[in-house]
């Protein structure tokens, strides 16, 4: 059981889950970029924790970076997307691929997938580890997929809830909506 201001939650997605899910994302991964030059792209605050977990498991050479964006507050997107911020490393000619924590409406990601489209990488592909297709209005369904689950707030394991419960090891759903 989880308390964050006004909201209980209980665990959703086990930590030994999502631990497992990242071992075999990252040995598909290993496979599928074998030779190849990546640079990952890991989207703050929320993803910090699935980046982390997810370079442990990843043993190819390659480069991670860091970007910011926000288009959430609070349990309901604001369907706006601010600029992304903290791109300064080259991507041209590389294999890129953005590390999200939640593709939910598919805004960010298409935000994403346009501007850094512009710098010319080699390829671009996403993985994410939580899915919502229930919420998805873009065009393209992410790459690499570690959950997909239904259209309910989660919180934990770098996701937030008016900025806490980023710091927990298992994933969380408000209490009495955990249904899986
Ligand atoms: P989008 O709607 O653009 O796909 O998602 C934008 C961002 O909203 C995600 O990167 C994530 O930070 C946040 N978000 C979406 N769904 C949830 C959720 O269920 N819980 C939390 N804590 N954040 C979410
Ligand atoms: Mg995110
Ligand atoms: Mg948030």
């Amino acid at each position: 059981m989880l308390q964050l201001n006004d909201k209980t939650f209980e665990i959703f997605i086990p930590k030994e889950d999502i631990q497992a899910e990242i071992s075999s994302l990252a040995a598909k991964l290993e496979q599928d970029y074998a030779g190849k030059e990546v640079v990952f792209i890991a989207v703050l605050n929320g993803a910090f924790m699935f980046a982390a977990d997810l370079m442990k498991n990843f043993r190819n050479p390659c480069e991670i970076t860091f970007v910011k964006v926000s288009s959430y507050q609070g349990m309901h997107s604001s369907g706006r997307v601010d600029e992304v911020i903290g791109l300064n490393t080259s991507i041209k000619d590389k294999h890129v691929i953005i590390i999200e924590d939640i593709v939910d409406t598919g805004i960010t990601m298409e935000k994403l997938f346009t501007l850094l489209s512009g710098e010319k990488p080699a390829s671009l592909e996403i993985v994410t580890l939580l899915y919502k297709p229930e919420a998805f209005k873009g065009k393209h369904t992410p790459t690499y997929i570690g959950f997909s689950i239904p259209n309910k707030f989660v919180v934990g394991y770098g996701l937030d809830y008016n900025e806490l419960g980023r710091n927990t090891e298992h994933i969380y759903q408000l209490k009495g909506e955990v249904s899986r």
